[in-house]
């Protein structure tokens, strides 16, 4: 009987699965069921040192150089035979694009009880998680009397927590022999050297009241004052004036930042669905009878063009100490 945490990897653990192994000792130290981690990928001495202090007792390690990019159909055999084989009675993962895949394959094989994108987790006389549901309105406690069960925690919602030093002990893992169907022979992210929006501590997103493509620069140049990730409405999307990659919402990304700046977005449900757990919201929209502004913490009723190059300013002068 024990806890598994999944640790995604992208060269390093990334944050997010850092975060589900802080939860996931709360959980295992509420429940007195010890922490184990699996990691996948081409090579575990690279990411070892980013586990000091997280409180897992024993690494899985499957190393191979085919396994450095995701694939579904190498990870969650890998997954489901470490879960069985140490009787894992919880499994938890990131709510990343890669964590919901294979929590949500590895639940269906091993038949378990699956939560994905939960936004609390905890252990009290059984494993406890809160999920928002209708479009976020709505915050479920919902009790998993099943085992096993799978679990994926939104990113930015639970703090990285270390005590000490101590890694992991390693144990290697044999991949399981299988005639693969596919081998991911490279990844091209379009998005390197920017912040990931799923992870981004602050975004900002841009809606149809940006008016065109032709003026993203003015949203681009606020995130990199702030070290901000840039999002968009569907409506900006649907427009062709951003890719895809960066839409927030029930059919785009949900994100969980600790500021979201609004930029001409009026603020529909489908819109709020894929921020509103954001700690603290910045509106900024010319309509004063914006829906928007009953969802946020501070609203500017203004154009954004006015607006944007002003606070652009600020931040320079408080990251300049003036
Ligand atoms: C099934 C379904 C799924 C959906 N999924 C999503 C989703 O994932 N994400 C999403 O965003 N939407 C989604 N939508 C679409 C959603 O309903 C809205 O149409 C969309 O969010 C509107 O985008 P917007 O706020 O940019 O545009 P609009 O609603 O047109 O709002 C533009 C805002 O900009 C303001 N504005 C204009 N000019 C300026 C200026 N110069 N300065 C300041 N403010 C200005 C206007 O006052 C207005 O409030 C979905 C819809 C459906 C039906």
């Amino acid at each position: 009987m024990c806890i598994l945490v999944i640790l995604e990897q992208r060269g390093a653990v990334r944050s997010c699965s850092l975060e589900a192994a802080s939860t996931a000792k709360k959980v295992s130290e509420a429940s007195g069921m010890p922490l184990h981690g699996l990691y996948i990928g081409a090579s575990v001495d690279a990411v070892l040192p980013s586990l000091a202090g997280i409180g897992i007792e024993t690494l899985y390690a499957c190393e191979h150089e085919e396994l450095r990019h995701y694939s579904n159909e190498q990870y969650v055999p890998i997954l489901c035979g470490l879960a069985q084989d140490l009787g894992a009675k919880v499994i938890i993962g990131p709510a990343s694009a890669l964590g919901k895949e294979l929590c949500a394959s590895a639940a269906a094989r091993l038949r378990a009880e699956l939560i994905q994108d939960a936004v609390g987790l905890h252990w009290e006389n059984g494993l406890k998680a809160e999920k928002p549901i209708y479009a976020g309105k709505v915050m479920s406690e919902v009790m998993l009397t099943a085992t096993p069960a799978v679990v994926s925690l939104r990113p930015n919602v639970t703090p990285i927590e270390r005590n000490g030093e101590a890694l992991p002990q390693v144990v290697k893992r044999d991949r399981p022999q299988a005639t693969l169907r596919s081998v991911i022979q490279e990844v091209v992210s379009e998005l390197v050297g920017t912040i990931e929006l799923t992870e981004a501590k602050i975004v900002v997103s841009g809606g149809r009241g940006i008016r065109g493509p032709e003026h993203w620069p003015v949203l681009q140049e606020l995130c990199d004052a702030l070290g901000a990730a840039l999002g968009a409405s569907r409506a900006a999307v649907d427009a062709g004036w951003i890719p895809a990659s960066h839409q927030v919402g029930q059919t785009g990304k949900v994100v969980c930042p600790d500021l979201y700046i609004a930029c001409g977005i009026s603020g529909a449900i489908q819109h709020l669905a894929g921020m509103r757990t954001a700690k603290t919201v910045v509106a900024i929209n010319n309509d004063p009878e914006a829906p928007i502004f009953k969802n946020c913490d501070y609203g500017i009723v203004g154009d954004l063009f006015e607006v944007v190059p002003i606070l652009i300013g600020e931040v320079r002068k408080i990251r300049n100490g003036n």
